[in-house]
């Protein structure tokens, strides 16, 4: 469904009641159309004339954000330029996701199967890696004018993954913020590539541009409350990082932070022991940059 946001900006809502693993998208009209994002499902891009999108923007590369890409044969897709490889080739892909971590946080438990999520006819191909071809690679304030007034400028808000970005519709006041989506389980950064400190720093800056209109990737836009919402979001990042600080008053290792499941309670999606283990990973570096916890054997972690 689509819902306007403004002359020509509008969002388009997934015809799904569970917004993952679909994305909210966007659909912008001006001398040239353009779509930010490709996981809404195929049922709700039937609603748009998928062969008039000139353009495609891509906030990152995880699955539910790029599966319906492949049904825009005549649209120049681009994508941040730190993930541009990520977009090649599956192994690229898997880089980035943290699969070569699995070996040294799993040891010889084995790789679950990628088959075991629900296959839905409204979603094009298997979840995992989506194969996309790029026109080209975007960066950090880059500007983009589809005429009749309607430009956006691209924003680099790394620390869900490091290619993550946002657009920004300045005349419009509108933000479009990818997976900063100010959801009650708080940022996700699961990935080798995710950061900490970035995550920390893209909501700051989030909030000194102070939007009008606040969308993102899973949930609806917001109009009021913004920066509370997004304060509210990073304290579960920031309340997590507290209990492992408090908990390095006695050294432990990764594996034993990992055993408190201060991240996932519930495994859905078969690869949280995984993720478990990364976000102490990231918790740790973040900790030491801050130089409030230290390595005092290899790993082996207590405050400073
Ligand atoms: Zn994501």
């Amino acid at each position: 469904m689509l819902m306007p946001l403004a002359q020509g900006i509008s969002v388009l809502m997934p015809d799904a009641p569970n917004f993952f693993p679909y994305c909210i998208c966007m659909y912008i009209e001006g001398e040239q159309r353009a779509v930010i994002d490709f996981g809404a499902g195929i049922k709700a891009f039937e609603e748009i004339d998928k062969n008039s999108v000139d353009i495609g923007m891509l906030t990152h590369n995880h699955p539910d954000h790029t599966h319906c890409g492949v049904l825009f044969n005549d649209t120049r897709l681009y994508a941040g330029q730190e993930e541009e490889q990520s977009y090649r080739s599956e192994e690229n892909y898997l880089k980035l996701r943290g699969l070569s971590l699995w070996k040294r946080f799993m040891g010889d438990k084995a790789l679950p199967e990628n088959n075991t999520l629900p296959i839905s006819k409204d979603i094009p191909g298997r979840p995992g890696f989506v194969k996309l071809d790029l026109a080209g690679t975007f960066t950090d304030r880059q500007q983009f004018d589809l005429g009749r007034g309607i430009r956006f400028t691209a924003v680099h808000l790394p620390g869900h993954c490091m290619g993550h970005y946002g657009f920004y519709f300045e005349k419009e006041g509108i933000l479009f913020a990818g997976d900063i989506d100010t959801t009650r389980g708080g940022p996700w950064y699961g990935d080798v590539c995710s950061n900490v400190g970035q995550f920390i720093n893209s909501v700051q800056l989030i909030k000194e541009i102070d939007p009008h209109i606040f969308a993102s990737s899973h949930r609806r836009p917001l109009t009021e409350n913004i920066g509370q919402s997004l304060d509210t979001y990073l304290r579960v990042m920031l309340d997590r990082e507290e209990q492992i600080y408090d908990l390095l008053k006695e050294p432990h290792t990764l594996e034993q932070l990992a055993q408190y499941h201060l991240s996932f309670n519930r495994r859905i999606f078969f690869w949280e022991d995984l993720w478990e283990r990364i976000y102490m990973y990231h918790h740790l570096q973040h900790l030491m940059e801050l130089g409030a916890v230290v390595e005092i054997q290899p790993d082996i972690f207590r405050q400073a």
